[in-house]
């Protein structure tokens, strides 16, 4: 069974307890089985033959956020992600896989020329008001009943992706302090291309040179599908992408994307696997990592005028690659900000990826309680670093006319280094 693979950690679940404070779903629901204890005993008991595999565990073992906020505060450190990864391979392979979601898998994120010619279709769609050709198109059609739900989420779909608009660039400074390649995401590439610009324009700025890589979608979709079969497939694909770069820095401004590409050693496999694994996956960092680590971070007087700003920490940079310092450093030493801490920071925004879609009603509960923490805060600017973060916040920001701009980071970077020369 494939579940045997995370038998150890399973077995390591002291039912301490301590994940129930920081579990967004226990929050929720209040029930056991919602929260990394419950679901750990859960795949344990089946795992042991106690309880079967059958549809009646499939809401415990799906409706994890794979947040891994439980992980933050688990002393044997169970990553809860990796359990719930296994458990959904488990389940498809049982009962089988979604169509939509093989077609989007197995070959529309495969390849990515057809996807960009659908999602053109969608955005022209979209503008003129014909909502049905998106679900014609059945392009987010894979969430069945919850069409409706996933159109709502993009106040509108880009034209052109971020590879076609890389000529809208300006020139850089002269002088090289390194080269960087950037690994374009979906969200970013296809959703959020403005936010790409952003990042290569603050790069060029700061004197990288930067080169856009030819890459595919990093595989967390998939895996957060439990298709750990097409995680492989992404997972080797960019491999031999990555391995082709002497850049200096691997750079990419998803917060999901960096940490899913620093887990790929876990499902690829070179001969030499360790020195060539250890070669490409150190030069892997995040945008705001990168800037924090390089930016010479200038004295400005003070101003009056100051806007609050405040940050949502993705969940894949908090929780899974243990990273929040980097956008305090960066965001407390731009001109013209004043930066407040959010309450509960940390706590997923219940945009996970798709899960917005595929679980509409306790993601409006997460969402209700993220945004509740943003209006506290009193920020006139909420910033984070992950497209899929961005699309659930500003939903809710529009849904309820909170009085905040949603940004990421490289966008009031962009607009703050502009403004303070
Ligand atoms: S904090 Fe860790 S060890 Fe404790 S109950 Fe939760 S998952 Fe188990
Ligand atoms: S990964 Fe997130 S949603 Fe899943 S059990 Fe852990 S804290 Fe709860």
């Amino acid at each position: 069974m494939e579940l045997d693979n995370v038998y150890d950690k399973v077995i390591s679940c002291s039912k301490c307890g301590f994940c129930q404070p920081t579990c967004p779903t226990y929050l929720v629901s209040g029930l056991e089985h919602e929260v990394a204890r419950g679901r750990h005993q859960l795949v344990r008991s089946i795992i042991e033959e106690k309880l079967p595999m059958n549809k009646d565990v499939k809401n415990t073992i799906f409706q994890c956020l794979m947040c891994n906020a439980c992980y933050t505060n688990c002393f044997p450190k169970i990553k809860t992600d990796q359990v719930i990864a296994r458990a959904r391979y488990e389940y498809i392979k049982r009962f089988g896989q979604p169509q939509l979601q093989r077609y989007i898998f197995k070959y529309l994120l495969r390849h990515p020329d057809t996807l960009g010619r659908f999602l053109k279709m969608a955005s022209v769609g979209k503008r003129s008001g014909i909502s049905g050709l998106v679900q014609v198109l059945r392009i987010l059609g894979w969430f069945g009943k919850n069409i409706a739900n996933a159109e709502k989420l993009l106040d509108k779909i880009p034209f052109k992706s971020l590879r076609e608009r890389a000529d809208e660039i300006s020139p850089g400074q002269k002088t090289v302090r390194g080269k960087v390649a950037y690994f374009a995401g979906c969200g970013i590439n296809f959703a959020n291309p403005d936010i790409g610009l952003a990042t290569l324009q603050v790069l060029k700025q700061r004197g990288f040179q930067v080169e856009i890589l030819p890459n595919y979608c990093c595989g967390l979709p998939a895996y957060a599908y439990g298709d750990l079969d097409s995680v492989k497939w992404f997972a080797e694909q960019n491999f031999a992408i990555l391995e082709q770069t002497d850049a200096d820095f691997i750079v990419t401004d998803c917060g999901s994307c960096t940490s899913f590409l620093k887990e790929y050693h876990r499902f690829v496999n070179p001969p030499d696997k360790g020195d060539r694994i250890e070669r490409v996956l150190n030069r892997v960092i995040d945008f705001t990592h990168l800037l924090a680590d390089t930016e010479e971070f200038a004295e400005y007087k003070t101003n009056d005028d100051k806007q609050k700003i405040t940050f949502h920490d993705p969940c894949h940079l908090a929780h899974h690659l243990n990273e929040k310092q980097s956008s305090r450093k960066v965001l407390s030493n731009l001109p013209g900000l004043d930066f407040v801490e959010l309450n509960e920071s940390d706590f997923c925004c219940g945009g996970a990826g798709s899960y917005n879609i595929a679980h509409y009603d306790i993601s409006r509960k997460i969402l209700e309680r993220k945004l509740n923490n943003v209006e506290s805060s009193g920020a006139d600017i909420l910033a984070t670093a992950c497209p899929a973060c961005i699309i659930q916040l500003a939903w809710g920001v529009r849904n309820t006319r909170l009085p905040v701009v949603v940004k990421h980071i490289s966008q009031v970077v962009l607009e703050k280094s502009i403004q303070g020369k």
